[in-house]
C-alpha cells in the first residue's frame, strides 16, 4: 500500500549525550503508540525521523497527535520521489498544489544534496525549482534571508520534499523521567500542571477525589473530560476516581472548623501516596501555585508535604493566574475547566481557613482524626478509567 510520510524534528533530545539513544527510542515508541491505528513506522536518517503511516491516515488527527507529543520540535507532511530532476519537478508541482503558497509574499528554495553523486548541485536544484514556483505563483519574489515560505528539498537515499514545518511542543518524551501521580481537580490549574510536568518527561496518571453527592456526577464528567483533553500530551493516562465522601464527612465532623481544608489536603496527600506507591509512581504533582488561596502558603504546603515521603512537584508555583489561563487556553482545557460544577463543595470549606499552621500541632490534629481506615476503604472502592494517547476513553487499560 502507498503510505503517507511525515518528517519529524527532535529537539532537546540531541543534547542528551550518552542517554540520547534512550530518549530517542522512547520518542519513537511514543509516536508509534499514538498512531498505531495507521501502522506507524519510523525510520531515522541523519538526525531526522521519517514517520510512515497508512495512506488513509487522517491529516487533522495526525497533526493534533504530533503537536502534542513532547520531544518533537517540528514536523511537516513530506513527499518522497525518485532521484531524478524531472521526477523532483513534477513532485514539487504536486506538493505545491496540495500545500499552496499564497499569491503574495516571498519564498526560498532550501535544497540540500547529501548524496554527492546526484548530478546537480544544491544551487542548480534551487534554480530550477525556483522557476517552477515562479511559474505557479508569478507574484512571489525570492527572499533568501526572511522568506514567507520555504520549500525544502533533500536529496538523500531518496528525495524528500516538504514545505514549512509546523511547530512541535518541544520538551522531552514522556516516560524518560519516571512516573508521577497528578492530583486532578476540575479547576483551571491542575491540567496545566500536568502538561508542564509531562513536558519534562514525566509519565503521569491522575487521581480525582470525588465527594458524591456533594460534588455531582457532572463534576466527575468534567474531570473525565479534562483527563481526555490532557491525555494526548501525557501519552495516554489513567484516571483514578477515589470516592471520598465518608472521608470528608469524618474530617468535617472531627476537625477544628478552620482546619478542615488543611486536614482534607493532608488526607489527599496520604491517599495519593498510597496509590502512587501501589502504581510505582515516585512523585506527586499538584496544581498549586504560591499564595493563590489559603491552602497555598509556604506553611500550609510544607505541612501537606510532610504527609508524604514522595517528592511533591508544583510546576505552577511561580506562575500567576493570567499565565496559567493562557496556557489552559493553548492546551484546550480552559473552556471545560470553567464549567460551573464545583470540585469541592462549599459545605466543606471553612469561612476562615488557617493560613499559617504550626506543622507539629497540625500533624497531631491530623493523627487524632484516625483517617487510615477511611482511606483504605476509599482506595478499595476506587474506579479506574483509561484515556489513550489520542484522548479516547477505552474500557480496558489498553
Ligand atoms: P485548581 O484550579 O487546579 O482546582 P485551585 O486554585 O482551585 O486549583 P485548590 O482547590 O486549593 O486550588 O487545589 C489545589 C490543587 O489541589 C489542585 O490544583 C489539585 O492538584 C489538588 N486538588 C484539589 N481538589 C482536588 C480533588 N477533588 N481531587 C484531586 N485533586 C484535587
Ligand atoms: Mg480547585
Amino acid at each position: 500500500m502507498e503510505s503517507k510520510l511525515y518528517l519529524i524534528k527532535e529537539g532537546e533530545i540531541s543534547l542528551k549525550g550518552g542517554n540520547r539513544n534512550l530518549f530517542e527510542k522512547r520518542l519513537r515508541h511514543n509516536i508509534k503508540d499514538k498512531l498505531k491505528i495507521w501502522n506507524a513506522d519510523i525510520e531515522k536518517q541523519k538526525g531526522r525521523l521519517y514517520l510512515r503511516l497508512d495512506e488513509d491516515a487522517d491529516d487533522e488527527t495526525v497533526h493534533k497527535a504530533l503537536s502534542s507529543t513532547f520531544g518533537i520540535t517540528g514536523f511537516a507532511r513530506a513527499y518522497k520521489c525518485d532521484k531524478d530532476m524531472d521526477a523532483i519537478i513534477s513532485k514539487v508541482r504536486e506538493v505545491l498544489q496540495a500545500h499552496p503558497f499564497s499569491e503574495k509574499g516571498s519564498f526560498k528554495i532550501d535544497a540540500r544534496r547529501e548524496d554527492k553523486s546526484f548530478p546537480l548541485s544544491s544551487y542548480e536544484i534551487s534554480l530550477s525549482l525556483a522557476d517552477v514556483v515562479h511559474e505557479m505563483f508569478p507574484e512571489l519574489s525570492v527572499d533568501l534571508k526572511h522568506p514567507d515560505y520555504t520549500l525544502h528539498v533533500e536529496v538523500r537515499k531518496d528525495v524528500y520534499i516538504y514545505t514549512d514545518d509546523e511547530k512541535g511542543p518541544g520538551g522531552l518524551p514522556v516516560q524518560t523521567a519516571g512516573r508521577a501521580m497528578l492530583l486532578l481537580s476540575g479547576g483551571i490549574d491542575s491540567p496545566v500542571a500536568a502538561i508542564r510536568a509531562a513536558k519534562r518527561g514525566l509519565k503521569i496518571d491522575c487521581i480525582y477525589f470525588h465527594a458524591y453527592p456533594y460534588t455531582s456526577d457532572l463534576a466527575l464528567e468534567k474531570v473525565k473530560k479534562l483527563a481526555s483533553l490532557i491525555a494526548p500530551y501525557l501519552g495516554g493516562t489513567r484516571l483514578y476516581v477515589v470516592p471520598f465522601t465518608d472521608g470528608q464527612l469524618r474530617i468535617k465532623k472531627l476537625s477544628y472548623q478552620d482546619e478542615t481544608t488543611l486536614m482534607f489536603r493532608a488526607s489527599m496527600m496520604q491517599t495519593a501516596e498510597k496509590i502512587a506507591k501501589e502504581k510505582k509512581a515516585s512523585a506527586i504533582v499538584t496544581g498549586e501555585a504560591l499564595s493563590q488561596v489559603a491552602s497555598q502558603t509556604l506553611d500550609a504546603m510544607s505541612f501537606t508535604d510532610s504527609m508524604t515521603e514522595l517528592l511533591v512537584i508544583r510546576p505552577l508555583v511561580g506562575m500567576d493566574k493570567e499565565e496559567i489561563i493562557k496556557t489552559a487556553k493553548e492546551i484546550g482545557t480552559y473552556e471545560t475547566s470553567i464549567l460551573p460544577y464545583e470540585d469541592c463543595c462549599v459545605i466543606f470549606s471553612p469561612k476562615h481557613p488557617v493560613t499559617h499552621p504550626d506543622k507539629e500541632e497540625s500533624r497531631k490534629h491530623y493523627e487524632s482524626l484516625e483517617m487510615n481506615e477511611e482511606i483504605e476503604k476509599a482506595i478499595e472502592k476506587m474506579d479506574t478509567y483509561y484515556f489513550n494517547p489520542l484522548g479516547q476513553e477505552e474500557s480496558s487499560e489498553g
